[in-house]
This record gives structure tokens, C-alpha cells and sequence, in this order.
């Protein structure tokens, strides 16, 4: 059986609990999309641990973790993680297989991404500048480096003189890097051309970890689903972040969406038998882009920040501030709808427990109409939210394990955003931990 986690909003939904929830049932974990540019909060036995680019099955002795061709591997960032938030904690060595499909998130990405923002100043995208728009733009452009080509010298040699002839000509043309007085060292790594052979060194330097570890990830995943096989496909973001669906151009550069697994995995279509969206009781999102039931006075929104997820609403790979918002029906909807969401997690419902009465934002109001749909980024951006509010519980729910043992206005609340969405909750999420 092939299950999809994925979000339905704009990211920090609270997937990464509910995947390592049904990860620990799980023989396969699969990462299909995106690098380590966003980040899983996931508490177990083991403590608090933030993956950004691992699966989440790295927690289960049994469950063999994979890295897509979808992915972008920042190889540098894979082992770190490997080593600080999985074996430095004293879980066993996790099985991991990484696609040798799989393309290279290379230092210069990074370089690039951080001199793109720098260009744009206050047009900035808020990108995280973990290099995941050059990536992208790069692999789009054929001018991407693919794991397998880690293992032949001359190939990889000759290509990165290649992409580094091009790029350099783009660093003084785009960026003048030749032109700028660094003030630090990073400024000065930030400001300097790509050394191919310095390239060719770092990508070696991971040959010996990373061999043992490289296949063929769609005949794996094909003989998995063969055996019938518990694979588990864990999405990164939102839908609202999706490049072609999503609020663009504030999106992210790959497809959050579980379709997606199909290409950044290799999996069959028809395989997916479910599709898990996760959905947070209230929203958040990170960076600009189109907010409509953003909570806009700032004492208001710092007290739902701040009671949050388990540690408030700040980014788990930058540590930003979130934006934060009432529950967006129209939103949400569409994040399933794209997604093809069979059934929905409810996660953060006990963040709001200390509200008398519960906003909620039921359709939008642009151009002096009103709107159950999503609509496209320019006439979001004028939206303004059409709310109603829901009665509040008024006490901690954190310690409630059955459906049945919710206050009745918590489960009203369920209701409430079940109907509006038009798929089953199946999980409600009091808490940041496996059992909660
Ligand atoms: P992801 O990117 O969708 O996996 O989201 P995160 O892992 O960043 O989750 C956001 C935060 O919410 C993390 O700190 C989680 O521990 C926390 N969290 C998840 N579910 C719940 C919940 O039901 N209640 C509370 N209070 N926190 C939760």
C-alpha cells in the first residue's frame, strides 16, 4: 500500500509528527521533492529532532528510507543531519537509499540564491538561500550534476568546467562579483568565481559515504509495492506552494503535490491508494506572498505565534517569525482539491484552546464579490477574508486521546472545518507528540 503525507496549506502543517506517527508502521519512507530548505519537527523517544532533507523513517530500525530523483540532495546538509539529529542521539544507523537519479545541490546554488535576493533587495522572495531556485533552474536547463556522475572522474570533471564557465560568466556579467569590496569571509566565498576543480574535490569527498548508499530507486520502490509493501510518501510544503497550483511566484520551485511522488520517485500513479493531506487548525506561512486571513494586529497575531506548535510559530530551518492566520476554508479546500486529498489531519487544534471565540475565514471578498475559490495570485492579493466566528472551548485539551472525549465545541470546530473542506478528518493532532 502506497499512502502519501502531505500539506494542504502552506507548509509547517505538522506533517512531520503525523509521518513519523505512521512512519514507525511503515517498511518504506519516501522523500520525492524538495531539499533542506524547509524542516520537520519530529518528537519521539529520542528527544527533538529537526530533519530537513532525511525521511522520517530514520527512526524505525526496519523501515528503509529513500531519497528520491526529485529531491534536491544537498549532500553536505544529508550527511550533517545524518550525523547531529539521527546518530549522535543514539538511534541506530538508519537504512537509506538514495536515488542515482537524484541531482546535486552544489555550493554554488547557494551562492546564487543568496546573490539573487541580494539583487532584488526589498523585491526579495524571503527564499531560505538554501539554493533551492538555482537547483531547480539548473536541472531544467540540463545543467545539473547527477549523483551517479559522482563516480566518473572525467565526466564530472569536464562537466563542471562546463557549468562553471557559464556560470562564472553570469557571477561578473549578472552579479559583478568582480566589482565587490567583501567585508567578511563569507562575503568573500559569497563574491568569488566557481573553481571547478575545488567543485570536483567536494563532490569526491562524499564518494566512500555516499557508494554504499546509491540505487535505483524506481526498481526498488516497483518490487516494494510487488511485495505489497507499507510505503509511506512524505511531502515537503504545502500546496499553496507548489510551482504550477500555487501562489506563484511566492511558491517553492518543485511540486509539494503527491502526484508529484510519481515523477520525483518513480511510482506508478495508479499505485497511490491514499492521500493523507495534513491541515492545521489555524494557518501560517512564511514569506511574502498572498496571506488573506493573516492576522494583521500584531498583538493579536504574536499570542497565536507564540502558543504555536511546540516551541511557537518560527521557522524550523531559519528560525523566522511565521505570518499567522485564522483557518482559511477557501484555502484549504483548494490545497486538498490539488492535492487529491482522501482524508485529512487536523493537526494544533490545542493552540487554540485559549480562544473564547474562534475566527474563521469562510470565503473571500475581491472586487466586490464574494468567492468560494481560490483565485488567481493578483486578485488574492486584493482579497479580504470573509470571516465568521465559531464558539471556543476555553480549556486544555492536550491530554485528550479519543475523538469522543473532546468538549463538544472542539468537535463543532472538527465539524466545522470538515464541512467546509469537503473531506474526512480522520486525525485530530492535540499536541507535538507521537501519542498527543
Ligand atoms: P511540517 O513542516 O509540516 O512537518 O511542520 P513542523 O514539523 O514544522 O511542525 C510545526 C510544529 O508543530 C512543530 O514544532 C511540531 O512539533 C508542532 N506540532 C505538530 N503537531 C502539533 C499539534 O497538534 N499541536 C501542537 N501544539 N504542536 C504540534
Amino acid at each position: 500500500m502506497v499512502r502519501a503525507i502531505v500539506g494542504g496549506n502552506w507548509g509547517d502543517e505538522g506533517k512531520g509528527k503525523i509521518t513519523d506517527m505512521l512512519g514507525a508502521q511503515s517498511d518504506v519512507v519516501v522523500r520525492f521533492q524538495g531539499g533542506a530548505n524547509a524542516g520537520h519537527t519530529i518528537i519521539n523517544e529520542y528527544g527533538r529532532a529537526a530533519l530537513h532533507l532525511l525521511p522520517s523513517g530514520v527512526f524505525n530500525p526496519h523501515a528503509v528510507n529513500v531519497i528520491g530523483q526529485g529531491v534536491a540532495l544537498d549532500l553536505d546538509k544529508l550527511f550533517r543531519e545524518l550525523d547531529d539529529e539521527v546518530l549522535s542521539k543514539g538511534v541506530p544507523t538508519p537504512k537509506l537509499l538514495i536515488s542515482d537519479r537524484a541531482h546535486v545541490l552544489m555550493p554554488y546554488h547557494i551562492q546564487f540564491d543568496t546573490l539573487e535576493e541580494m539583487r532584488l533587495a526589498d523585491k526579495a522572495y524571503g527564499s531560505t538561500k538554501s539554493g533551492i531556485a538555482p537547483f531547480y533552474s539548473d536541472k531544467v536547463m540540463k545543467k545539473g550534476i547527477q549523483v551517479c556522475e559522482i563516480f566518473h572522474d572525467d565526466l564530472l570533471l569536464e562537466h563542471l568546467q562546463e557549468i562553471a564557465a557559464l556560470k562564472n560568466a553570469q557571477l561578473t556579467d549578472i552579479y559583478h562579483i568582480d566589482q565587490r569590496e567583501p567585508r567578511s569571509e563569507a562575503e568573500k566565498k559569497l563574491f568569488s568565481p566557481i573553481d571547478p576543480k575545488e567543485m570536483f574535490d567536494y563532490l569526491v569527498s562524499f564518494r566512500d559515504r555516499l557508494r554504499p548508499l546509491v540505487g535505483d530507486v524506481a526498481s526498488f520502490l516497483h518490487q516494494c509495492i510487488r511485495e505489497g509493501k507499507q510505503i509511506l510518501l512524505e511531502g515537503q510544503l504545502g500546496s499553496l506552494k507548489d510551482t504550477d497550483n500555487g501562489i506563484y511566484p511566492m511558491v517553492t520551485s518543485s511540486s509539494p503535490l503527491a502526484g508529484f511522488a510519481c515523477v520525483g520517485a518513480g511510482i506508478p500513479p495508479y499505485a497511490i491508494s491514499d492521500v493523507i493531506t495534513v491541515v492545521k487548525a489555524y494557518s501560517s506561512a512564511v514569506g511574502a506572498g498572498a496571506f488573506v486571513s493573516e492576522i494583521l494586529d500584531p498583538v493579536q497575531a504574536e499570542e497565536l505565534r507564540r502558543r504555536g506548535g511546540d516551541k511557537g510559530e518560527y521557522g524550523a530551518t531559519t528560525g523566522r517569525p511565521r505570518r499567522v492566520g485564522w483557518f482559511d476554508a477557501v484555502a484549504t479546500r483548494y490545497g486538498c482539491r490539488i492535492q487529491g486529498a482522501t482524508e485529512v489531519a487536523l493537526t494544533k487544534l490545542d493552540v487554540l484552546s485559549y480562544m473564547k471565540e474562534i475566527p474563521v475565514c469562510t470565503q473571500y471578498e475581491a472586487n466586490g464579490e464574494k468567492t468560494d475559490d481560490f483565485p488567481f495570485t493578483a486578485v488574492i492579493d486584493e482579497a479580504k477574508p470573509v470571516l465568521t466566528t465559531v464558539p471556543g472551548w476555553g480549556c486544555d485539551i492536550s491530554g485528550v486521546r479519543k475523538y469522543e472525549d473532546l468538549p463538544q465545541a472542539a468537535r463543532d470546530y472538527v465539524e466545522y472545518v470538515e464541512k467546509a473542506i469537503g473531506v474526512h478528518i480522520s486525525y485530530v493532532s492535540v499536541g507535538a507528540g507521537r501519542d498527543e
